[in-house]
C-alpha cells in the first residue's frame, strides 16, 4: 500500500499553513525478498546528509498513492533517499550477472541501487519502487556507490519523455540531491533517483540464477516473471516456453519502438534489459538527430555494438542469452531444449519487422489497406533520402504531416537534394496520406540532446529553470504549443558531434 496523507484542517486551507503534513502510513510489500531469497541481499541506503528535492513527479506520486505535499516534506525526503525504510520493507540489493559488451561477467547487481519494495499502482499493478545512488552494496566492487546530480536528472527527463511518447519504460518518481559530493574527473554534487519500475527483472538476473545450477532457483525466478508481468504464461501448456516467448515478443515491440523515435540506448548490456519489455538503465542513451543507423553517442561503445541501427540485432543476442539460462526448464533433454528455443528465438525477427513497418506506416500517415511491399519500398527509399541528406529525423516526420495537409516546403527545405526528395514525396503523397493522424504520432519534442546538456547543466549548479521548461515540453510531446519553438529544432551547429558518458 502506498501512504494515505490526511488533508489539512479547514483552517490551515483559510490561513494557507502548510507547515505540517501529517505523517502518513507507508507501508512496501517484500515480494522479491521473500520469494528469491538467494538473489536478495538485505542492506541499507548510506545516511544522506542534506537531502534536498530536485525533481518530485507529482502524478506518479499520486499515482502510486503518495500525498506529494508529505514526499516533499522532512520525512518524505527520507523515505525517497532510502533513510527512513518503510513498514513491512525488506530494502534489498538485487544480484545479477550480464553480457557486458559481449562478455560475460558472471556477478555484477545491485552496486549502487536498492530495491526498497513493491507497492500497487492506482490500477492495482505491483511496482517496484528501487532507488540509484543510494551507496556502496556487497556487489559495488571498485564503484563508490553513488550517483551524481546530472546522470539521475538525466534519468528523470529522459525516461519522463519516453514515457509521454508511449514507449514502454521504468519511471522516475524523484531526484533527491543528497548534499554528499562525488569525486569523478571533478567534484561533482551527488543526488539519488527514485525509479518506479513494474520489476527490475533482467535477463542478467535469469543468467545468475542459471549459473548457480539451482533449477529450483530458475524455476521460482521464472514462476515470479510469470506471475508479475506475463501471467497469460501460467495458463499455457508449457508455461516456460511460454514465457520466453512473451519476452521476446515484448523486447521485439520495445525495440521497434525506440527505432521509430530515434532512441539510441546505448549500453545493451544483458543486465540492462528487462523482462517486462520496459526500457531500464539510462546511461549514455540519446535521441537521433541526422538519421544515420551507424550513430553512436556512447564515449566507450568504440566499436559500435550498440550503435543505432545495430539495436535490435543486439536485442536478440540477448534473448539469445536469456535462451540458453532458461534450458533446464524447457526441456530435460538439452538438445530438444535447444531446438524449442532457437524456434522461439526465431519468432523474434518478424515480430520486430510487423512492429516496425506498422509504426512506419503510421509515421507516413499510410491508409491501413496499402499493399505491404509499397509501403516497405516507400519506407526504404525514404531511409536511404534521410541518411543521403543528414536530415533531422524528429524535425522531417513532423514535417511531412504539414505536406500531407499541403505545405511542402517545411519538409522540402530539410534536403539538399531535392530532385531526388521530389520524386519520392509525389508517389507519397499520391496515396493520400493523413497529416492529422501523423501529427498523433510524431512528436515535436523529443530530449533533444543539446537542450538536455544546457538543463544539466543549470541545475548542477543551482538553477532548476531549464530543466522544468524541457520536462513541461517533452511531457506532451505531440501537442505544438507556442512559445516552445526552441525545443521543436535540432542542435545549432556549434554543438558539434554529441559524446555520452556511461556509469556516472
Ligand atoms: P550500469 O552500466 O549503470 O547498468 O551498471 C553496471 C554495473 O555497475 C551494475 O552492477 C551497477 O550496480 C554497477 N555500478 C555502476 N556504477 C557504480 C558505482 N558508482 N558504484 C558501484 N557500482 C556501480
Ligand atoms: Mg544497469
Amino acid at each position: 500500500m502506498g501512504s494515505r496523507g490526511r488533508s489539512e484542517s479547514p483552517i490551515a486551507r483559510i490561513f494557507g499553513w502548510v507547515s505540517v503534513v501529517p505523517a502518513p502510513t507507508v507501508t512496501l510489500g517484500n515480494l522479491f525478498a521473500r520469494e528469491l531469497p538467494e538473489m536478495a541481499l538485505p542492506w541499507q541506503a548510506e545516511e544522506a546528509p542534506e537531502p534536498r528535492l530536485l525533481a518530485l513527479n507529482e502524478p506518479l506520486a499520486g499515482a502510486l498513492g503518495f500525498d506529494p505535499a508529505w514526499l516533499r516534506s522532512a520525512d518524505g525526503l527520507r523515505l525517497l533517499a532510502g533513510n527512513r525504510v518503510p513498514e513491512g520493507a525488506t530494502p534489498v540489493a538485487q544480484a545479477y550477472a550480464g553480457h557486458q559488451f559481449g562478455g560475460y561477467a558472471p556477478r555484477l547487481g545491485d552496486g549502487r541501487a536498492l530495491l526498497l519494495g513493491e507497492l500497487p499502482d492506482a490500477d492495482g499493478r505491483l511496482r517496484d519502487l528501487h532507488l540509484k545512488g543510494s551507496g556502496r552494496t556487497p556487489f559495488a566492487r571498485g564503484g563508490d556507490g553513488l550517483a551524481a546530480v546530472g546522470p539521475m536528472l538525466r534519468e528523470y527527463v529522459v525516461s519522463e519523455a519516453m514515457h509521454a511518447l508511449g514507449v514502454p519504460t521504468t519511471r522516475s518518481l524523484a531526484v533527491v540531491a543528497t548534499g554528499r559530493p562525488v569525486r569523478r574527473e571533478t567534484l561533482l554534487p551527488g543526488a539519488l533517483l527514485a525509479r518506479v519500475a513494474s520489476s527490475h527483472l533482467r535477463v542478467g538476473s535469469f543468467q545468475y540464477a542459471r549459473a548457480t545450477g539451482d533449477v529450483e532457483l530458475l524455476r521460482r525466478l521464472a514462476d515470479h516473471a510469470i506471475s508479475r508481468h506475463h501471467p497469460g504464461a501460467a495458463e499455457a501448456e508449457h508455461p516456460y516456453l511460454a514465457l520466453f516467448e512473451a519476452v521476446v515478443a515484448a523486447q521485439a515491440s520495445l525495440v521497434a519502438q525506440w527505432m521509430l523515435v530515434g532512441f539510441v540506448h546505448g549500453v545493451m548490456n544483458t543486465d540492462n534489459m528487462t523482462i517486462s519489455g520496459e526500457t531500464i538503465d539510462y546511461g549514455p542513451c540519446a535521441f537521433l538527430d541526422a538519421y544515420d543507423p551507424a550513430t553512436v553517442y556512447s564515449s566507450i561503445d568504440s566499436g559500435g555494438r550498440y550503435a543505432y541501427g545495430n539495436q535490435p540485432a543486439a536485442a536478440e543476442w540477448n534473448l539469445a542469452r536469456l535462451a540458453e539460462a532458461l534450458l533446464p526448464l524447457l526441456a530435460d533433454d538439452q538438445e530438444q531444449a535447444v531446438e524449442i528455443a532457437v524456434a522461439a528465438l526465431g519468432t523474434f525477427r518478424p515480430l520486430y519487422d510487423a512492429a516496425w513497418s506498422a509504426g512506419m506506416r503510421d509515421k507516413l500517415g499510410l491508409p491501413a489497406g496499402l499493399d505491404e511491399a509499397v509501403a516497405a519500398a516507400l519506407a526504404d527509399e525514404l531511409l536511404t533520402l534521410l541518411q543521403r541528406d543528414h536530415v533531422d529525423a524528429t524535425s522531417f516526420h513532423r514535417a511531412l504531416g504539414t505536406a500531407a495537409r499541403g505545405d511542402v516546403d517545411p519538409a522540402r527545405n530539410l534536403f539538399l537534394d531535392l530532385a531526388g526528395f521530389d520524386g519520392w514525396l509525389e508517389r507519397w503523397r499520391a496515396l493520400g496520406p493523413d497529416g492529422d493522424a501523423m501529427d498523433r504520432v510524431n512528436p515535436v519534442y523529443i530530449p533533444r540532446n543539446h537542450l538536455v546538456e544546457e538543463a544539466l547543466d543549470a541545475a548542477t549548479t543551482g538553477d532548476l529553470g531549464p530543466l522544468d521548461r524541457l520536462l513541461e515540453a517533452v511531457a506532451q510531446p505531440y501537442d505544438e504549443r507556442p512559445g516552445l519553438e526552441r525545443y521543436a529544432a535540432p542542435a545549432p551547429q556549434e554543438f558539434g558531434a554529441y559524446r555520452t558518458f556511461c556509469g556516472t
